[in-house]
């Protein structure tokens, strides 16, 4: 992890200087007219329009939120958030640690007392108007979301949607918090069972879902009645920031949501050795993750993980092929590779092996690169520089060892973090590719003969989050899907998330369950409560 932070600050160095001159050279016309110096400076225009709009619509914040105030970090520090699309400054954000962590956490443990009291209905309609709110900034949203994140601005308008979704289906739970009454053993006792908030949660979320990952966790956690510290990542900020904004204005009091940014390992120690914080949930790398359940032990808090996958998409002999294709494709191109669900193996089956990685190919080379504001464009950048030595790293490894390139497999000509669209065939479970999260647009193809090899190479790993079968056979959909060691299994649909079905993982992928009404049972204690002398 030192080694993926230090990589990170490097290269937020260099994406600094990089993007100061050829954003100053564009403005200032430098000489070359190159179609990429062109694209480069509307590119530029284009962020600056936008970033003008947000602020002056309140939705650029830039300071962290502590007890219902924008606050400075206590140092003066900053933080540079930037397009990965143009490498332009988007705005420079508070960077935060320690001192400011623990403030954070006493105006969410303060809060508490009185967020936790108020009704469930209460609760309720005011994470309605939250929801509200979300959906009517779902434009300026999106557009924040691709300005820092890279992904397409429809797909960012959809993350809207998708992240508003928990907000109300969580504000609808809000109201079915039901204990029980248990049969007594003995006639002069009564027992009941009473489910009450954990108290401050600590949310810790990724840059690949700056919206959506940070209402999949608040969302419950305020219907519960539980108050929250949110740390997003340093790499997307804004849109936490501007949500947050748009909490206070719906009326969830000050306090109950507080954000902090900046220094990971700071905020992230402050967060797990605090006593008053009652839980951590995560969503990030299986790394960090483990990390933070071991940084939990010491106060014994509550823990839930949404870690890396690895996901196997088997494609069997009697899959329709159109259907196949669509849906491998939407599960390993969407957010260019870089989601926890997305495919990481494609395996076919020998019969259809040459008809499939044809038609792949064919749907792959139609996909179209560059900027997320650009109409058409359903392939964005990859988040930083470090994330694309880290597919080249792998895509080399996999050639080098005998995997043949079937398309792409280098850095796309728009430069910056863009990366082609890339198919690899004769991949070998061994491969790097197939052991660990490419994380970007790289389908690796593995070829499998029988159903049974199918299922002991898409086992083969520390993962298990979602995995995807393409069959027409019913029995074997059921068959395979109840042998997949997997906590999320897609039957010909490559899209599976939604607020109202349990997401997580078997294995090291995770702990605990987010979306549905299990994602409730993370943000609550259960009392027993037993009376005695009733008779
Ligand atoms: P990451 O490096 O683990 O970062 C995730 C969050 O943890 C960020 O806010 C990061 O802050 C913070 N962090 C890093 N080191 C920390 C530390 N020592 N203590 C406390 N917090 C720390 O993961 P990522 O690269 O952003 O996200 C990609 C990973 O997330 C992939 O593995 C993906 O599969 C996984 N993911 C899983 C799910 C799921 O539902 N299972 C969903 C989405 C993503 P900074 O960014 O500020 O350093």
């Amino acid at each position: 992890m030192i080694t993926t932070m230090f990589a990170r600050t490097i290269h937020r160095r260099f994406s600094f200087h990089h993007s100061s001159i050829s954003l100053s050279n564009s403005l200032r016309g430098n000489n070359s007219h190159s179609p990429t110096n062109l694209l480069r400076r509307e590119m530029s225009m284009e962020t600056e329009r936008i970033v003008d709009r947000l602020k002056s619509s309140g939705l650029l914040q830039t300071k962290g939120l502590i007890g219902g105030k924008w606050t400075d970090a206590y140092d003066g520090k900053t933080i540079e958030v930037n397009n990965p699309a143009s490498g332009d400054v988007i705005a420079s954000v508070a960077c935060m640690g320690e001192r400011e962590t623990k403030d954070a956490i006493s105006s969410a443990y303060d809060a508490f007392s009185h967020w936790s009291k108020l009704t469930a209905n209460d609760r309720s309609s005011r994470l309605r108007n939250w929801y509200n709110l979300l959906l009517q900034h779902k434009e300026e949203l999106g557009q924040l979301i691709t300005l820092e994140q890279g992904k397409p601005l429809k797909e960012a308008i959809g993350e809207v949607g998708y992240g508003a979704s928990f907000i109300e289906f969580f504000a609808e739970e809000a109201k079915r918090i039901y204990g029980d009454i248990i049969p007594s053993t003995l006639s002069d006792r009564r027992l009941f069972v009473l489910k009450q908030p954990v108290g401050v949660v600590a949310a810790i979320t990724p840059w690949n879902f700056p919206l959506a990952m940070i209402a999949r966790k608040v969302g419950p956690a305020l219907a519960c009645g539980c108050t929250v510290v949110i740390k997003p990542s340093e790499l997307t900020p804004l849109t936490a920031l501007a949500a947050a904004e748009l909490a206070l204005q719906s009326g969830i009091p000050p306090g109950v949501l507080n954000v902090v940014m900046g220094d990971a390992i700071k905020i992230g120690t402050a967060l797990t050795e605090s006593p008053q914080v009652r839980k951590i949930t995560f969503t990030g790398s299986t790394a960090v993750g483990k990390k933070l359940m071991a940084g939990a032990a010491d106060t014994v808090k509550k823990v839930s993980l949404e870690l890396g996958g690895n996901a196997p998409c088997i494609v069997f002999d009697d899959a329709d092929l159109e259907v196949a294709i669509k849906g491998s494709l939407a599960t390993k191109f969407r957010n260019s590779g870089q989601t926890c669900v997305c495919a990481n193996r494609i395996l076919v089956q020998e019969g259809i092996y040459e008809k499939f990685t044809k038609a792949f190919s064919d749907a792959v080379q139609n996909l179209k690169v560059g900027n997320g504001l650009s109409e058409g464009v359903s392939q964005g950048p990859l988040i930083n520089e470090a994330a694309v030595k880290k597919v080249e790293s792998f895509v080399e490894d996999a050639v080098s060892k005998g995997a043949k390139l079937l398309l792409g497999g280098k850095r796309h000509s728009l430069g910056m973090s863009f990366y082609e669209p890339t198919v690899i065939g004769d991949v070998k479970n061994e491969m790097l590719i197939a052991q660990q999260e490419v994380f970007g647009p790289v389908a690796p193809v593995l070829r499998f003969k029988t159903e049974e090899e199918a299922i002991q190479i898409a086992n083969d790993t520390n993962a298990g989050l979602a995995a995807y079968i393409f069959t027409n056979s019913i029995k074997r959909s059921w068959r395979v899907s109840e042998a997949l060691e997997y906590g999320i299994v897609g039957v010909n649909e490559g899209l599976v998330s939604t607020e109202v079905a349990p997401f997580g993982g078997f294995k090291q992928s995770g702990l605990g369950r987010e979306g549905s009404k299990y994602g409730m049972d993370d943000y609550l204690e259960i009392k027993y409560i037993c009376m005695g002398n009733m008779g």
